[in-house]
């Protein structure tokens, strides 16, 4: 089995390009999923303060034997904490949950840009004290859109190392991504195979036949060779085997072009510029 590739962030720091997300997992879920995703050799999670999950994360963590420097934990600020001393709070609340001393990476999980006054700037700024203090090694946005990300860079000394944007065959995401190549920001895909919705195309079915792999596996070689980091979910052993099965195989230029020939533009999830939930 070859090995995940690690990219490394504009800090210097490294994140392996394949992680598990635990979006929708129940925490009652929540270890033995980790568990098996440790088995199987991945090492770096996706959790958030909304996900619910957090503590039985940490209990995996703790449980697998693996050192902390061996596994990488994003997590991410809860919605209703966007103001600094909330945010300060939320962030020792998390660290507490999984019992960490720091966070791997931490991310502002919505802009929200009709709440708060439309401030998310003094909510970043409070995420560089984060940063300056070692508790989060690096931090950055999910769901920012480049008319977020202008505003961040005009009004704050660090950019953000990552923005989470949802990224499938359905929803490339040219823009985003061409903008945050620009400017040094790496782009972690979520919903990578749209939630399963990408499955049954009968393009991605074709490519996955002649080349002897599943949907899901052609969907997630995909991402990683445009350069994307993804995390996608499963609770079933055999499919969180699966999706780590992509580094055996590769696509041609070709493929990689039909597959993103299939954008149509389509959410799954919320429009950052509407999404207000907190
Ligand atoms: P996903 O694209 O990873 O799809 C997960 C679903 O696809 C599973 O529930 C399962 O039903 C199915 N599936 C998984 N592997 C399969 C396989 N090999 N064959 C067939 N079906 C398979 O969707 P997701 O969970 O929404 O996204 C992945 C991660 O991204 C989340 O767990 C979370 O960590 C992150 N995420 C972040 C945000 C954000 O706003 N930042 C939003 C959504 C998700």
């Amino acid at each position: 089995m070859t090995a995940v590739p690690q990219i490394t962030l504009n800090n210097g720091q490294s994140i392996p390009q394949l992680g598990f997300g635990v979006f929708q997992i129940e925490p009652k879920d929540t270890v033995e999923a980790v568990s098996t995703a440790f088995q199987v050799g991945y090492r770096h999670i996706d959790t958030a303060e909304m996900y619910g999950n957090e503590k039985e994360v940490g209990e995996a963590v703790a449980k697998s034997g693996l050192d902390r420097a061996d596994v990488f934990v994003t997590g991410k600020l809860a919605n209703d904490a966007h103001r600094p001393d909330d945010a300060r709070r939320a962030f020792d609340a998390s660290l507490e949950a999984l019992g960490f001393d720091y966070l791997d990476l931490f991310l502002i999980h919505w802009p929200l840009p009709t709440k708060y006054d439309g401030d998310f700037v003094s909510t970043w700024q409070t995420l560089e004290e984060f940063y300056r203090e070692g508790r989060a090694r690096s931090i950055g946005v999910s769901n920012f859109q480049p008319h977020h990300l202008r505003r961040l860079h005009e009004a704050s000394e660090i950019i953000p190392a990552v923005n989470q944007i949802e990224v499938h065959p359905f929803l490339t995401q040219d823009d985003v991504r061409a903008f945050c190549a620009e400017h040094q920001i790496a782009v972690e895909g979520w919903s990578p195979i749209g939630q399963g919705a990408v499955l049954d195309d009968p393009a991605i079915g074709s490519i996955a036949e002649r080349v002897g792999k599943t949907p899901a596996q052609v969907v997630l070689r995909w991402h990683i060779q445009r350069g994307d980091i993804i995390f996608p979910k499963s609770v079933t052993p055999p499919r969180i085997q699966e999706n780590f099965e992509i580094f055996d195989f590769e696509l041609s230029d070709g493929d990689v072009a039909e597959i993103s020939a299939l954008n149509k533009n389509q959410r799954t999830g919320s429009d950052p510029d509407k999404f207000d939930m907190v």
